[in-house]
């Protein structure tokens, strides 16, 4: 089995300030650390390729979408704030494109190959962007965009998401509230940005959060119980994640106490289910992390577990 990664130079474009935690080096930390793995034998490096309209207005609200483009900063130092902690630079929609596109590549590189996973390191996160609305850090909803070229473009009919970034994944949660074609599962520390999931009513919503201080053994609990019997009754043609390691204990974004060792469970885990419900296919793509040191570590666990 192999792992194919798909990135491009232009997810380091999106520059924001000095200080903001979601900066290109994320990227530098998770490919050094690559390196350093000895994995090189089971992955294959890839470019990434940019997401069209087409393919963002199957999740985005059209006048959500163009309003973005047609406000692209062009200057250098120019740049606008889609949302307190969101910023939109000249390189930031071309970033976008690229990592909302990368899921694209990676869902075409598991449905047509043989027993194939992919993970796209790609950024900015995608997560918390709903229909309408750049939060988070997030300007298109990247994991919702390959979810519904998956859809779309090939003869399934279900696809769970996986989501164990330690915020709630609210946008995915909004775009496919009232979509039975997708089981959205999201681990998250509560209360925490963007307070949201807690309670949420739906058959294929499974919301687990957690209090801070959370750890390993605790979450892998409570996902073991709440996610996987689900996973199993919604039998998923396809299996996507919302890979955000902003859980780590030396992460300060947020207080959950997990550790490289608990991404190579869960990991495990999904490769399990995906290998059972649907010929293992699975795409993961990176939402949060912001320890670089942890972040690369994490990474590289992570994909140890899916071998
Ligand atoms: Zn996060």
């Amino acid at each position: 089995m192999a792992i194919t990664i798909f990135s491009h130079s232009y997810c380091s474009l999106h520059k924001v300030t000095e200080v903001h935690p979601e900066r290109p080096a994320r990227l530098g930390a998770i490919n050094d650390q690559l390196i350093r793995s000895g994995m090189e034998y089971v992955l294959t490096q890839k470019d990434a390729t940019p997401a069209s309209k087409d393919d963002l207005y199957r999740v985005h609200d059209i006048a959500y979408v163009n309003d973005l483009f047609a406000r692209e900063p062009q200057a250098d130092d120019d740049h606008i704030w889609l949302d307190p902690d969101t910023l939109m630079g000249p390189g930031t929609l071309r970033a976008a494109l690229y990592a909302a596109g990368s899921g694209k590549n990676a869902v075409d590189e598991v449905m047509t190959a043989e027993n194939a996973k992919a993970f796209c390191a790609v950024r900015p996160p995608g997560h918390h962007a709903t229909a309408n609305q750049a939060m988070g850090f997030c300007l298109f909803n990247n994991i919702a965009v390959a979810a519904a070229y998956a859809l779309h473009q090939y003869p399934i009919e279900r696809v769970a998401i996986i989501d164990f970034d330690v915020h709630h994944g609210n946008g995915t949660e909004d775009i496919f509230l009232q979509d039975e074609r997708v089981l959205f599962c999201s681990s998250f520390q509560h209360p925490l940005y963007p307070d949201t999931g807690a309670d949420t009513m739906s058959p294929h919503v499974i919301n687990v959060p957690l209090a801070a201080g959370c750890y390993g053994t605790e979450w892998r609990q409570h996902v073991a119980e709440r996610w996987f019997p689900a996973i199993d009754h919604f039998a998923p043609d396809l299996i996507l994640v919302s890979a955000g390691f902003d859980g780590h204990l030396e992460d300060d974004m947020a207080q959950f106490n997990l550790v490289e060792d608990d991404y190579h469970w869960i990991a495990q885990e999904l490769s399990n289910l995906a290998n059972q419900h649907c010929h293992g296919r699975l795409v993961a793509m990176l939402e949060g992390g912001y320890n670089l040191s942890a972040l690369g570590r994490s990474v590289v666990a992570f994909l140890k577990g899916l071998l």
